[in-house]
């Protein structure tokens, strides 16, 4: 790892995070914020995920600490939204509509105009800085927060289901207390994070890795492989779009190439990890067919390889498969296994389909035929482009 931290010789003696301390930032205020019924976003998932959580035995553990968000103040926005958006922002929360709330973004059916909606961003957000704070400051190694992960907002508009991008505020927090630190973004929602991707597109300080379904079937449309950075941070901005049918192996096999190679090359100080639930087969709005193994496969390399994480919930919209995937997560990031605690009781407490009690695991699921050899041809073709266009600028 880097020697940029003040002060992080503690930080990266103690890596063993059941000495280290962990975060999982939530608020049962926030989780119940409605976007309305037809909406498909639900920050709900984030209580079904709690839920989950302490019935398999991952919470009220000693090192671990419930974080209740609190709202940011203001003025750290500055970094990483312009003022006329935020006010924008403010008289949407208020309820208003207007033709220029429209031009931002706000006021469509991806972003409707919720009363409340400024103050609920601001608090989400203020829990996202405060669990990269406590990170820096050595007083957790790693955090969770299901409510943030809204790497679709723009600096001067809302899109996506987001307003306020909370990764690219967090991100510039930790850069304005430490120049000089080194941060891998790594996003594996099955949408390509170009708010996020555009706010560090120059700097190589933030190393963002993005793995997607191709934006030439899915929103935002963009993330193509050629989309490398800019200026200083060419080779700083890692896309890896995946088709329509990608499965667990195909996941794999291009994570597996790419990622950890990447995350050896650059030795961050820490990870941001966007580790949104919607690539799952049963997602509604995507198309790629993830289970659950391939999810948490991934995830465990990436603890691995660097423990200190502030991971951040993202998309979901299978509310069930997408709490037991963070249930899964949050017992990686801890070095906890999942114990059901309800299993063999008959009359317990049921969650979600009863067949699947005593397990967090899905199926395995295997992609066949023409679709799954577009699949891994074109996995195939990304992963050489990247090998040849971006790995000799990290000297791999
Ligand atoms: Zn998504």
């Amino acid at each position: 790892m880097a020697d940029a931290l003040p002060g992080r010789e503690n930080l990266s003696l103690n890596t063993d995070v059941q000495s280290a301390g962990s975060i999982f930032v939530y608020s049962d205020e926030l989780a119940w914020f409605d976007f309305g019924s037809d909406h498909y976003f639900k920050p709900e998932r984030a209580s079904k995920t709690y839920e989950l959580c302490n019935r398999y035995g991952l919470m009220n553990h000693e090192w671990m600490k419930i974080l209740n968000p609190e709202r940011i103040d203001e003025s750290v926005l500055a970094s990483s939204h312009d003022a006329e958006y935020l006010e924008c922002l403010k008289s949407a929360g208020r309820g208003e509509v207007s033709l220029e709330l429209l031009e931002r973004g706000l006021g469509t059916p991806d972003n409707p105009i919720l009363p409340g909606i400024f103050d609920w961003s601001l608090s989400v957000t203020g829990g996202t800085v405060e669990a990269m704070n406590r990170i820096l400051q050595g007083k957790a190694l790693t955090a969770f927060n299901t409510l943030g992960g809204f790497h679709h907002a723009r600096k001067s508009n809302a899109e996506g289901f987001c307003y306020i991008n909370d990764i690219v505020v967090a991100i510039n927090e930790a850069l304005r207390q430490y120049p000089d630190i080194k941060i891998i973004y790594l996003d594996i929602d099955a949408h390509h994070g170009n708010g996020v991707q555009e706010a560090f597109y120059d700097d190589p300080r933030v190393l963002f890795i993005c793995m997607h379904e191709t934006g030439r079937t899915l929103y935002p449309w963009s993330g193509n492989e050629t989309e490398t950075g800019d200026g200083a941070g060419k080779g700083f901005t890692v896309n890896i779009p995946l088709e329509p049918g990608t499965d667990d192996e195909v996941f794999s096999y291009a994570f597996d190439e790419i990622v950890p190679p990447l995350i050896e090359a650059f030795s961050p100080d820490l990870i941001v990890a966007e580790l949104g639930a919607d690539t799952l087969i049963s997602d509604p709005l995507t198309h790629l067919k993830l289970t659950n193994n391939g999810y948490s496969r991934a995830i465990k390399k990436v603890i691995k390889l660097c423990p200190r994480i502030l991971a951040l919930g993202g998309g979901g919209y299978d509310l069930y498969r997408t709490a037991r995937c963070w249930t899964l997560a949050w017992g990686a990031l801890n070095n906890l296994e999942p114990v059901d605690e309800f299993a063999g009781l008959v009359g317990g407490m049921m969650f979600g389909p009863e067949l699947e009690v005593g397990s967090l695991f899905d199926h395995p699921y295997s992609s066949g035929g023409e679709v799954k050899a577009r699949a891994v041809s074109e996995a195939k073709r990304v992963v050489e482009y990247l090998k040849k266009e971006v790995f000799p600028v990290h000297r791999i």
